[in-house]
């Protein structure tokens, strides 16, 4: 991770509640990218079935969410997207280690637990 980047990332954290909601973007495959925007909510979609939804970790740790959305998965995660093409999670993501953060994703915007 370069100083920059962390920089940069520290940034965005701080400013997160002035820019503008998260987006949605989707892209081929049933892996998520290797290098994941910053702030765009990512669903990876293979053919018809989506698979996951991922993020960079709001809290700036760098770490990559993955929520996994197919049915089969335990435990999974709903999504739905808003008429104005904002991202809603539920229920609310948890990581049980590393930065350890717990929040909700509604509307493109993080809230904190
Ligand atoms: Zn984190």
């Amino acid at each position: 991770m370069s100083h920059l980047k962390t920089l940069f990332r520290k940034f965005v954290l701080k400013f997160e509640p002035f820019l503008p909601p998260r987006r949605l973007i989707v892209v081929q495959g049933d892996v998520l990218p290797a290098q994941m925007p910053i702030r765009t909510i990512v669903l990876a979609r293979d053919g018809q079935e989506d698979w996951c939804v991922g993020m960079q970790c709001p809290c700036g740790c760098g770490n990559t969410i993955e929520l996994l959305v197919i049915d089969e998965a335990q435990p999974r995660w709903d999504y739905s997207i808003s008429a104005s093409g904002l991202p809603s999670v539920q229920p609310s993501v948890w990581r049980n280690n590393g930065c350890r953060s717990h929040f909700w994703l509604k509307k493109g915007r993080i809230q904190w637990v």
